[in-house]
């Protein structure tokens, strides 16, 4: 595999090498070398000159006229952005970035102490994040000794490796064990536009009413399956955002008396903030937090110690220990070290006062065909093994095939843990192509999307988390003429001129799930289509995570920072609006597959296409005929 090959995604494999003739790839190599990127980049221009000059020369007696013209324009814009003052801001930015944290190796990791290391743990699945490190000593004045696990990210009781080890803390001190949950405290306002008019972020508003549902519905098979093994679930509900670490604090300390907290771990920002800011300073004077990565099947700070540069860097760290990290799980015992001690939740749980509690937006719907929980889920992805796997390699780029597993609002709600799906599917020793598709895409894919956003904590979802020649080659290109211009309120109804996109965005709304390989065209377009990059990343996230039912995700920031500012990508042929973001047209996807049987299927893609464009106008690669 060519080195080019081997940081292109699988689905795009096929894409790359069927239009491309030689001259075309040829040209595509040589706006990919560093002096052609870094002369984009306003930097090195001087010594870049003659090699961009050689390389324009050279590329024209290839590609003729119309790439002649926009590498001319390339040169001449990368002239007239390298001002010092712009280079100077430049500087300053990546230097503050750095500050931040951001892409840089992590210190050296600090795990739990050997000493309460369950028997067959893992210890570099844990991680310490207080400087107490040892549990705090059950006392007889202690009215409720306990350990106490908080779970976030991962909401099941089988195969939870933060579950089991809480489980473990608890057998060692011969404690209860207590599993406690926040719910996600709805913003005290509703957030506005940006500036720019561009969508609030979801990470600002309240819950939709289709993932509430799914998470309290989810929460609901957690509770009855920890009262069964007798573990209280405590459900928390803080005042506002600031106060979960309060109340966190509160219920471990004069509610209970914990002796250790142990927590999942999420790279996003909300839940960071939580743990992080909010709970560990103040509570890690006293007692231990431990935190468990339950779902990486590799621990993120144990897969890599900084931000990767793509799949291919990261793959042959995560197969290096593959084997040590994918093995079997102990089965969940619960508080069965405490005999016949029966042990209480605070409250009996009132599930509609907790989606009160939550204001979910009810204008966006539950969808049918998602029922929450570890069951539902495994029930899923049995049928999966026994109908789609076999030509999940082959046909899974295809929209129109049903070869996807559609686990993924299952395993990014925590309900379903990869590492079950990858042993189970491992074991099947069937299909191996379609296994070894769905091993890569589970766990490389997913697991570098969590590597990416763990050492990107403040900009994985701006354009500052994006590659320095990324960033500098869409901001050469902002200002660019686009062809169409639609808002984000336009786009959200579906009513552009492409009947595709159209069908795609109608997918996203009613069906709470977008086809893999459509999500990438999808996001592209909106690049191509909007006042401005930073306007169409926000764009792209906020429907993402307001309509799909796997959104608010790693892979969701992942997935549409891949297609709007070249995350884990390289540089391509340059071109207006995108610079070098790699583009995907109609054309592209009617090579691929029967876009029309597509369309087809949403009532309204068709229609709304026709209405914007004129008939007969050619637009979006074909003639559109007369409505
Ligand atoms: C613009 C854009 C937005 C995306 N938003 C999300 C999102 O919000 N949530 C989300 O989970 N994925 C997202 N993805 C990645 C991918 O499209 C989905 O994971 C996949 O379509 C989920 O469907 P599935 O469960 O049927 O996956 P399958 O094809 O059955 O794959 C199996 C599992 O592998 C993982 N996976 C598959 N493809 C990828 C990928 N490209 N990157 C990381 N993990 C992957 C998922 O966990 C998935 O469930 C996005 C991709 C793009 C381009």
């Amino acid at each position: 595999m060519s080195p080019r090959q081997a940081m292109t995604p699988p689905c795009l494999l096929a894409e790359l090498a069927a239009p491309a003739t030689k001259r075309e790839r040829i040209a595509v190599l040589l706006t990919s070398t560093p002096f052609y990127r870094a002369a984009s980049a306003g930097r090195r221009l001087n010594r870049a000159a003659p090699v961009l000059a050689a390389a324009a020369a050279t590329r024209t007696s290839f590609v003729g006229g119309h790439a002649r013209g926009q590498l001319g324009t390339a040169v001449r814009r990368a002239t007239t952005t390298t001002k010092p003052k712009s280079t100077r801001e430049m500087t300053k930015k990546r230097a503050a970035q750095k500050k931040s944290g951001d892409g840089g190796e992590a210190p050296t990791i600090a795990h739990a102490p050997d000493e309460v290391i369950p028997a067959g743990f893992d210890q570099t699945r844990t991680k310490l994040l207080t400087q107490t490190v040892m549990p705090r000593e059950k006392k007889t004045d202690m009215e409720n000794p306990c350990i106490v696990y908080w779970m976030m990210r991962d909401c099941r009781t089988v195969d939870n490796h933060a579950l089991l080890f809480a489980q473990g803390l608890a057998t060692k001190y011969q404690v209860p064990l207590r599993v406690v949950f926040t719910l996600p405290p709805p913003p005290s306002s509703a957030p506005g536009e940006g500036a720019d008019g561009s969508p609030p972020k979801p990470e600002d508003m309240s819950l939709t009413l289709r993932h509430g549902d799914f998470l309290l519905d989810g929460l609901k098979v957690v509770a009855e399956e920890l009262e069964a093994a007798n573990v209280p679930l405590d459900v928390l509900q803080p005042a506002c955002r600031t106060a979960v670490g309060t109340e966190t604090i509160r219920y471990c300390i004069n509610r209970n008396d914990a002796l250790a907290l142990v927590c999942d771990m999420s790279p996003l920002r909300q839940p960071r903030d939580w743990i992080e800011t909010q709970t560990v300073p103040h509570l890690g004077q006293q007692v231990p937090v431990y935190q468990v990565d339950a779902h990486n099947i590799v621990p993120v700070w144990r897969a890599s110690p900084k931000r990767e540069v793509g799949a291919r860097t990261l793959r042959p760290k995560i197969n290096n220990v593959f084997a040590k990290y994918c093995t079997q799980f102990a089965e969940f015992a619960g508080n069965a070290h405490l005999a016949a001690e029966k042990v209480d939740a605070e409250n009996q749980h009132d599930w509609e006062q907790y989606r009160r509690y939550l204001r979910l937006d009810e204008s966006i719907e539950p969808v049918v065909g998602y029922v929450a929980g570890h069951e539902a889920a495994m029930e899923r992805f049995r049928e999966f093994c026994s109908t789609k796997l076999k030509n999940f390699d082959s046909m899974r780029n295809d929209p129109n095939q049903d070869v996807c597993s559609n686990l993924s609002p299952w395993i990014n709600h925590g309900q379903v843990s990869f590492q079950r799906l990858a042993l189970e599917v491992r074991a099947l020793k069937k299909h191996t192509n379609g296994t070894a598709a769905y091993i890569e895409e589970g766990v490389v894919r997913r697991e570098l999307s969590d590597n990416f956003v763990y050492y990107t904590p403040s900009s994985y979802d701006s354009l500052e988390g994006a590659a320095d020649w990324a960033r500098d080659s869409l901001q050469l290109h902002s200002t660019d003429k686009r062809e169409y211009v639609y808002t984000w309120k336009v786009l959200e109804t579906g009513m552009t001129h492409d009947d595709l996109w159209n069908a795609a965005q109608l997918q996203l709304v009613r069906e709470g799930k977008m086809h893999g390989f459509l999500r990438m065209y999808w996001a592209k377009k909106v690049l191509e289509w909007t006042v401005s990059p930073a306007y169409a990343l926000a764009t792209a996230q906020y429907f993402n995570d307001r309509y799909a039912l796997d959104g608010n995700d790693p892979n969701g920031f992942v997935g549409v920072g891949w297609s709007i500012m070249g995350i884990h990508d390289m540089g391509w042929k340059e071109r207006d609006v995108f610079g070098k973001i790699r583009f995907m047209n109609y054309a592209g996807c009617r090579r691929k597959f029967k876009v029309d049987t597509f369309v087809a299927r949403y009532r309204g893609a068709k229609e709304n296409a026709n209405k914007v464009a004129p008939a007969g106008e050619k637009v979006a690669g074909k003639k559109r005929k007369s409505v």
